[in-house]
């Protein structure tokens, strides 16, 4: 039986955060604390939720955090995971085919730590990366990720990623009113430039320091509005699943995409589930619970009790998030806990 919740959505792709640390302290992520709230586990943890998961359906693994590399043991981790194999259920998405497919495992990094750890991750069987970056001037990084002197760091690190072949590669920049929405234009020339993928993100009322109005969104209208002041785009299909609207320049070089999930929820497609560091599953980033996977491990479980804990959760994912709307309950963790 195929991973399927009650709304007839494949469950294919599985965001594995590895640790809730993160060196970088983003306005719209953090207040500005240092510490992880929740902690992490042991990686053959992580691995035995993956392994029962990718016998279930899923064929994609994002992992995420926190800052993921800033987790020791996270090249060995890469390595296992790429061991596993998708069976062939008929509901794969990209990675749907033959019995024994490869995983799909992708990354989301601030990209700090990345400059000597793209090679190793892509030997190990990293397949993409994706490194978040909401500036491409080194003074407004600084102001938005409160770190000093780390733009430099992750240039280097994006372009360690394209030379070792990790592609798609995609540059992720959450925009927020007040902050970044300047350099809209001066990302669309970044994504020429440096042949990356660069994706904006709405903001999202995920943050530690609830500061999220509907007002501080910067909306995929205004996003195309601008960056058509620089060059024409024109749209690209994307699949069903897939956060981003795609674009690219009208003389097809550079593509952009916009994550609209304020203004335009795709909660209707969602094929995703989320385990926290310290193994929760969520089911949706505006969840106001989770479920515990890993206190069912540790009581003992077989594999099989494991499959159902995880049916009868995935039985009970959200229709959709009610971002702007009078009933709407924040989640009950914030991004840097959950995993982006
Ligand atoms: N540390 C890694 C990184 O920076 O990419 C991974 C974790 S981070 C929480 C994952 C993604 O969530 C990043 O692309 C980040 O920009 C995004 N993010 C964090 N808070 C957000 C918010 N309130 N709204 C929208 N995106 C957010």
């Amino acid at each position: 039986m195929p991973l399927i919740d009650k709304f007839r959505r494949p469950i294919t792709d599985l965001r594995i955060s590895i640790t809730d640390r993160c060196n970088y302290k983003c306005v719209y992520c953090r207040t500005g604390n240092e510490g992880a709230l929740y902690g992490d586990l042991p990686f053959e943890d992580y691995l035995r939720m993956a392994r029962v998961l990718v016998g279930m359906g899923v064929t994609k693994i994002r992992l995420t955090g926190g800052e993921p590399l800033l987790r020791k043991g996270v090249l060995e981790f890469v390595l296992d995971l790429a061991q596993l194999r998708t069976p062939n259920n008929g509901h794969g998405g990209r990675n749907q085919g033959r019995e024994g497919d490869q995983l799909d495992i992708a990354l989301t990094t601030n990209g700090h730590l990345l400059a000597d750890l793209a090679q190793p991750l892509k030997a190990a069987g990293l397949t993409r990366v994706t490194v978040s970056m909401d500036a491409v001037d080194p003074d407004r990084f600084t102001r938005i990720t409160r770190v000093a002197n780390g733009y430099d760091q992750v240039l280097a690190g994006i372009r360690a990623a394209r030379r070792a072949g990790l592609w798609p590669l995609k540059v992720n920049c959450v925009l927020m009113r007040g902050f970044n929405e300047d350099q809209i234009i001066p990302f669309g020339m970044f994504a020429r430039e440096e042949g990356v993928i660069v994706r904006f993100i709405e903001f999202m009322p995920l943050e530690e320091g609830r500061t999220w109005s509907p007002n501080t969104v910067v909306t995929l209208d205004e996003i195309l509005a601008r960056m058509a002041e620089y060059r024409p785009l024109v749209e690209i299909p994307h699949a069903r699943s897939e956060t981003a609207r795609r674009y690219r320049f009208d003389d097809g070089i550079g593509e952009i995409g916009i994550i609209a999930p304020v203004s335009h929820p795709f909660c209707g497609h969602c094929s995703r589930i989320r385990i926290t560091s310290d193994g929760k599953i969520r089911t949706c980033l505006f969840s106001v619970w989770d479920h515990d996977l890993h206190a069912q491990m540790q009581r003992g479980a077989s594999d099989e009790e494991l499959e159902d804990f995880i049916r009868g959760v995935i039985h009970k994912k959200e229709e959709r998030h009610h971002i702007g709307e009078p009933d709407f309950v924040p989640a009950s963790r914030t991004m840097v806990h959950i995993g982006g």
